[in-house]
């Protein structure tokens, strides 16, 4: 198809004239002036490869259409050739300024005018051209390879150190596609890269060098402003969406230009990852550290297929504790490299890296064959059986045939699925929920227990409790930690336990490495530890004398039906009597018993028909009830009345414990409970109210007697 020509001229044999020599190879449209031109233009845009304008005609003239064309961002990309009258370089200077490509002076010459149009329509055809090589085509920005290549004949026109890579990206991009969609997510891609185009100076140049992430080229300077970065990150979030928008930036000194530029830029974003969540550090540079870091990288990425082979990889043991018992309940297989050069290497310093490469898949199952090999070996020497569990990376979980594989290692070594415990990570969950649901159902439909590793540190944790039948949940050790040390803390961690425990599962705390830990877990109603406070991973052949030495328990699920039968060792001013708490919700249970953990040994009951149970079991042991109303199988009232109408139990003083201000308090007195304690507990509140009915209850005793003396 020929290309099209617009020609505007008033004068209707200039028309003509022009239209003639063109027509050969092209097809030409008429305007008479520059009106009608626009109407033409508006109407068929793209069609038109090129303009032919006079400049003097009636209405509107040609400066005037020019200025209008040029100031319209579609129809200023087609090219103007301006015919003037005679040679007079002011006019074309002028035409020139206002945006004309080129210009032709009449009389018209055929041989010119088709030299001059199909060059033109060439020059602008390859200005598109390399418009769609430099340029990204979503942010107009240049794009990676040219960003690359551009940087590149910069860097090695000057010395080393001449110039700074500054690489970013947005953090959280994925979340603004996810929640939004991602013609928002284009448009803060176009936003970022105009407030980063728009920031750079002429000895700057920028591109977009991935999905979300930009490099600038820069004079290196020896030091950066916060400022810069600070204002960088002010200006995208006029961006308008519903979400604090971040960037980090990576800064990289380019030392050595020969360093291709794909790396310089790896080496800055690089520099950025550190500091990636903090929310007051916004910039940083890639450094000796990182650099060692890479090399160490590079070091175990060279040499791990060969330690596997050879066996370099050792497995050590840590076991679990029963703390009510003292006795083991099971233990985690974690993995040692046992380099013959660089000697003990603990995973913190592989397995991250395993992960990204993908190695951990290979090393996991290497890890479950010798953890199985381990338990066949005791098995057949006879030892009582011990559960081991083993590490399942969120790598493993992208493998279909993952129930498969380890159900054969199990089979292979003649255990049970029950024998080996599968510590899945947390943030699995948060990577990629459906595949991990459904790989969990599968592991447990083939009788695996699946333990939640690391719980307390993603951001998942509830809704994933919900959603994923898992049976053990192992409580985060740094969340164990920092809430050791913060007593408000406490609260939130004993109310994961009592959360843990409603709904059936068992809780491990990981990093326990005090006694006063294993005190306030133990007040908690925490079970099961794993810490150094117990004891440290260990090589196998130790772990085998510790369990021969140890008594040895079987871990079980939660959800027993008295969560404490057993009266706790108390501290202070223990009495010697026993305070029952009856409650269905463990964390009411958990704060009464902190409370009076003082004062009494406690025992908890989920409803009135356990309290009553337990009370029977025991006549004349229970010294206090604490009594919630609303409890689902036997309520408070119904509770109430059996016991006072009940001659054993007629005498135990009922402390009714309900939510302020409630009419049920007065029926509750009515019915004979000595007083009430009201939601929310305030603990000196709590134990004030209890003494003072210990001690009414004392003098009723005393008056009795006196009565009957
Ligand atoms: P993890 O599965 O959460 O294992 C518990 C980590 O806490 C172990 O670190 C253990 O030595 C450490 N630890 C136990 N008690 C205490 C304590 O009281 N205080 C302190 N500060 N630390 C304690 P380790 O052995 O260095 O392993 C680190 C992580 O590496 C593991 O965390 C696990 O995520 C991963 N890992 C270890 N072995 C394997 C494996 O075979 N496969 C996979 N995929 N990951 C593994
Ligand atoms: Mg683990
Ligand atoms: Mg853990």
């Amino acid at each position: 198809m020929k290309k099209k020509i617009l020609v505007v001229d008033d004068n209707m044999i200039n028309r003509k004239l022009l239209c003639k020599i063109l027509q050969e190879s092209y097809t030409t449209i008429e305007a008479e002036n520059g009106r009608v031109a626009l109407e033409l233009l508006e109407q068929k845009r793209e069609e038109f490869s090129v303009i032919l304008l006079d400049l003097i005609m009636p209405e509107m003239d040609g400066y005037e259409f020019l200025e209008v064309q040029q100031r319209n961002k579609e129809l200023s990309m087609i090219p103007v050739i301006v015919m003037t009258g005679q040679e007079d370089d002011a006019t074309e200077i002028k035409a020139l300024s206002l945006g004309a490509s080129d210009f032709l002076s009449k009389p018209y010459k055929p041989e010119i005018i088709k030299h001059r149009v199909a060059n033109t329509i060439k020059l602008r055809e390859n200005a598109a051209m390399i418009n769609r090589i430099q340029k990204d085509q979503l942010t107009g920005i240049y794009n990676k390879n040219y960003f690359y290549e551009r940087c590149s004949e910069l860097i090695k026109d000057k010395p080393a150190n001449a110039y700074d890579m500054i690489c970013t990206d947005i953090e959280r991009f994925k979340v603004v596609n996810d929640l939004y969609g991602t013609e928002k997510g284009d448009e803060l891609l176009i936003f970022v890269a105009n407030v980063i185009q728009n920031l750079c100076s002429p000895e700057e140049i920028c591109g977009r060098i991935g999905s979300d992430s930009f490099g600038i080229l820069t004079p290196h300077k020896e030091t950066y402003q916060d400022a810069y970065f600070t204002d960088i990150i002010e200006k995208v979030n006029h961006f308008d969406i519903n979400m604090q928008l971040t960037l980090r930036f990576g800064i990289n000194n380019v030392e050595d230009v020969h360093l291709p530029v794909n790396v310089i830029c790896d080496r800055a974003m690089l520099a950025a990852d550190p500091i990636k969540g903090k929310y007051d550090v916004h910039f940083s540079f890639y450094n000796d550290t990182i650099r060692q870091q890479m090399l160490t990288e590079q070091m175990i990425t060279d040499n791990m297929q060969k330690a596997l082979d050879e066996k370099q990889f050792t497995i050590y043991y840590q076991p679990k504790y029963d703390i009510t018992t003292e006795s083991i309940a099971g233990a985690e297989a974690l993995v040692r490299w046992i380099h013959p050069i660089n000697g003990f290497m603990s995973p913190g310093e592989f397995i991250p890296l395993f992960e990204k490469n993908g190695f951990i898949t290979q090393l996991d199952m290497y890890v479950w064959e010798e953890a199985c090999a381990e338990l066949e070996k005791w098995q057949k020497a006879g030892h009582e059986m011990v559960v081991i569990s083993v590490n399942v990376s969120r790598m493993d979980i992208y493998n279909p045939d993952l129930p498969d594989i380890i159900a054969q290692i199990v089979k292979k070594h003649h255990l049970q699925p029950k024998n080996l415990h599968l510590e899945i990570t947390e943030t699995s969950y948060t990577e990629n929920p459906q595949q991990l649901i459904k790989t969990v159902n599968e592991l447990k439909r083939r009788g695996f227990l699946i333990e939640m590793d690391d719980f307390g540190t993603g951001y998942s944790s509830l809704n994933m409790l919900s959603e994923l039948p898992i049976d053990i949940l192992k409580l985060d050790m740094k969340f164990v930690q920092n809430e050791a040390m913060n007593p408000e803390g406490k609260n939130i961690m004993s109310f994961i336990i009592s959360l843990a425990k409603w709904l059936d599962l068992t809780v491990v705390a990981e990093g326990i490495e005090t006694a006063e830990q294993v005190r306030m877990l133990r007040n908690m109603d925490c079970t099961y530890v794993q810490g150094f406070y117990y004891a440290k991973p260990m090589p196998s052949d130790e772990f085998e004398q510790l369990l021969l030495t140890t008594p040895l328990t079987e871990m079980v699920a939660a959800g027993s039906k008295i969560v404490s039968m057993t009266p706790k060792p108390k501290r202070k001013n223990i009495t010697g009597k026993i305070m029952m708490i009856v409650d269905d919700i463990a964390l009411n249970r958990t704060i009464l018993a902190e409370t009076f953990l003082d004062y009494y040994y406690i025992v908890e009951a989920e409803d009135g028909q356990q309290a009553i149970d337990y009370i029977e079991r025991h006549p004349g042991e229970v010294s206090l009830i604490l009594l919630d109303l609303i409890m689902p199988r036997m309520d408070g009232f119904q509770t109430l009345e059996y016991l006072k109408k009940n001659r054993e139990t007629a005498n135990i003083p009922v402390v009714i414990t309900s939510i302020a201000g409630e009419k049920s308090e007065e029926r509750a007195l009515k019915m004979g409970a000595a007083d009430f304690i009201s939601k929310p507990y305030t603990p000196s509140v709590c134990v004030r109210r209890i003494e003072n009915v210990m001690a009414s209850e004392k003098m009723k005793g005393l008056e009795k007697n006196i009565r009957e003396v």
